[in-house]
Formats: structure tokens, sequence, C-alpha cells
């Protein structure tokens, strides 16, 4: 046997032992409040598709027509040849949208995330990291080569003191808006505070507050009324925009210095210009058209009450809402008979969740009906869900 297959059947074999190997498993339908996967027909719980986007016959129209006109590869990355009329059109539209003094596109959250931290500061300066920010931005953190303080989830007593204790010379905080696993909201305000009393920068990734909070839909800062407070305001395409890539909201000098600076957007192919023209429609329908976060909201306040009434804790604060059951047995037990039940919910595991913190994670989305809802809570009431651990 070759030494990396022997070295992975190891692995594999240690984690399956823990619970925590993982599978593939392809959906043979658009995303939507229903999927097919091979035989079975399911209320899907487990996308981030949160008003309905992914599969819109508008959105489809764009994409479709520029598919046309621009092909499906770009070539190249954008400052050699990749860059098309479509990119720039966005980060235009963007802009306007995040009332930005401009916008730099990414390939993903994941590659933006990666590339805006390093771009920002390195050897000499300090990030500070809510404990439980995604992924993304604790391996962009690592890569910024910075020294990285971890603060307690939300606690901005604590990132005061990290501030005032730190001696750094660039100081940039960097926090989740919406927090991908648990649901809850960051306290943006104080955090804003304690960055402009310590001159520190702001960093706030809103990929799952992005077409869900805000009047407008551009995310918590815009609900807050901070958006111009904030040095950089990151949002995914992929999420309640229903397509693929990322940008980030900010100053045009930082722009221009993502440009020459940020190895994902240098280094990597530029996005497919007919999702850039996706994305655009998508933008149009988020701003201009409330009525499917109106529908998102009124699912988010019938669940969360539904939950309560199950003897489950829940609070209206996005379209994320966590059953924590401890063990990654316990989570993926209830995720089967779930799926018995006819609900596709995921079964979130460590290392995405702390240890002793398996998870079902229940998405929902304007797509949704109220009887999809109602379906879910009664499922859960019949299997039985009760808080862990
Ligand atoms: N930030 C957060 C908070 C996320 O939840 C995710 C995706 N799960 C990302 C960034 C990465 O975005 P993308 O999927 O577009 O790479």
């Amino acid at each position: 046997m070759k030494p990396a297959t022997q070295w992975a059947r190891e692995d594999l074999e240690a984690l399956s032992s823990r619970g925590l190997r993982r599978a593939l498993e392809p959906l043979d339908s658009p995303q939507g409040a229903e999927v097919r996967v091979g035989e079975e027909r399911l209320i899907n719980f487990s996308s981030n598709d949160y008003l309905g986007l992914a599969a819109s016959p508008a959105v489809r129209a764009a994409v479709a027509s520029a598919l046309e006109r621009y092909g499906v590869g770009t070539g190249a990355s954008r400052l050699v040849v990749g860059d098309m009329v479509p990119h720039q059109r966005l980060e235009a539209r963007l802009a306007r949208f995040e009332r930005a003094e401009a916008v730099r596109l990414f390939n993903s959250g994941y590659a933006a995330n990666t590339g805006i931290l390093p771009a920002l500061v390195g050897p000499g300066d300090a990030v500070f990291s809510d404990a439980l920010n995604h992924a993304s931005l604790v391996d962009g953190c690592r890569l910024s080569r910075a020294r990285v303080v971890v603060y307690p989830h939300a606690d901005v007593a604590a990132l005061t003191r990290a501030l005032e204790q730190t001696p750094a010379r660039r100081k940039l905080v960097v926090t989740d808006s919406v927090f991908s696993m648990d649901g809850d909201v960051a306290p943006l305000r104080d955090i804003l505070a304690a960055c402009e009393a310590h001159g520190a920068a702001l960093m706030v990734d809103e990929a799952h507050a992005t077409g869900v909070l805000g009047a407008r839909g551009a995310g918590l800062c815009e609900a807050l009324g901070v958006e111009d407070r904030v040095d950089l305001r990151m949002g995914t395409l992929s999420k309640a925009l229903g397509g693929m890539g990322a940008y980030v909201a900010t100053s045009r000098a930082v722009a221009d210095l993502l440009v020459s600076r940020a190895r994902p957007f240098v280094y990597s192919t530029a996005l497919p210009a007919a999702l850039c023209a996706g994305a655009e429609r998508a933008v149009d329908l988020v701003e201009h058209d409330p009525a499917s976060r109106e529908r998102l909201w009124g699912h988010i306040h019938r669940f969360t009450d539904g939950l309560r009434a199950l003897g489950l804790s829940a609070e209206p604060r996005s379209a994320i809402f966590p059953v924590i059951l401890g063990e990654p047995s316990r989570a993926l037990d209830a995720a089967r008979r779930l799926r018995e039940a006819g609900l596709l919910v995921k079964a979130i595991r460590p290392p995405t969740v702390p240890d002793g913190t398996s998870r079902l994670r229940f998405c929902l989305s304007a797509a949704h009906s109220t009887g999809h809802i109602d379906l879910a809570l009664e499922a859960l009431r019949r299997v039985g869900v009760s808080r862990g651990p």
C-alpha cells in the first residue's frame, strides 16, 4: 500500500470510532424546500439558501443569458484576463446595496476570509477573534502570522481587556455577525465602541445575515445603522443570495489594496461571469422585494414558538436554530430518526462545533411553507428530541 493510503486508512478508522467520519450524499434536485436524495423526497432544513434564490427563475434567467454571452470559464485570474464586465457591474451593484465606497469580489467566503486578513495584518500586529468565529476566519487569522488573541464568545469585557493589554502595531477585531452554528448575533454596537476606543479596525462576517437582517437585507450592520463605522463588512453570495462567491464592502483604499495583496484574489481564476450576473439579479430581489424576507421572519417566529412549546430553548435571532444534543452519536441518531419522518436536517459534529455540543442545525428558508415548519415541529415532537447533553 502506498504511504498516503496507509495514513488515510488509519485516520479514517480513528474518525469512525469517534463518530466523526463524514460522507457525501448528493441531491438530485435544485436547492429548495423539498429536495430529492436518491429515491427519497425530503424537506430540506440544512441549506443556507435562506430566501429560496438558488433555484429562482429570475436568477436562473440572468445566469442563462450571461452564460450565452460570456461562456463558462473565465480563463485566468481577474488581474490577468479573467476580469469581465459582469464582475465590475456586480461590484458596483453590491457597493450601492451595501452603501459602501467600494466592494471587492472573492470566489467564496472562505477565499475572502483567508485573503483579507493576511492582506491587512502580519507579524507585529494583533487580531482579536471571537472563539466561535467561522473556520475561514480562524484560518485567515493563522495565515496572517499576526498575533491571534481569541476572546470568549461575545464577551466584550474580555475583548476590551485584550485590546488594552496587547501591544501591537495594528489591531484588528474580527467577528461573525450571525454565528453559523448557533444562530446568535454578535453584540456589535459594544464591539464597535471597544474598537473605536482603542483605535482598532473591525471586520464583520455577515455570511448568515446578508439577505436576512436589515430592512434592505444588507445584514446586521444595516439593521443597527452602523455600516459606515465598520471597516470591512464581508458578505457571501452563496447563502441568501443563492449563488457562489463573496465580497467585502469597504473603503476604496482597502479594495485597491486587496487587488494587489489578497492571495486568493491574485492567484485564483475569476468567478464565472454568469454567476456574477445571477448575483446582480439576486441583489435586486433582496433589496427591492422584502416579501421573501418577511415570509422567512414569519417562519422564524413560528418555529421559535413551536420549539419552546416542545420545551426546547429558542430565540428568533436569525434563520439558524441549533438543537444541542451532546455526543455525536445522539445527533446522528436524531438526524436519522427525523429523516425517517421526511426531514433532511444534518447532524453537526466536532470539529465544526466544540466537543460535547454535537447538534441538529435547522436552517429555515422563505422557500418553506408554514406547512413545512409545522411538519418539522411535529416530527421533532414524535421522535422525542429533547435538549442534551
Ligand atoms: N463565513 C461564515 C460565517 C460561513 O458560515 C461560511 C460558510 N459556511 C463562510 C464564511 C464561507 O463562505 P463560502 O461557503 O462562500 O466559502
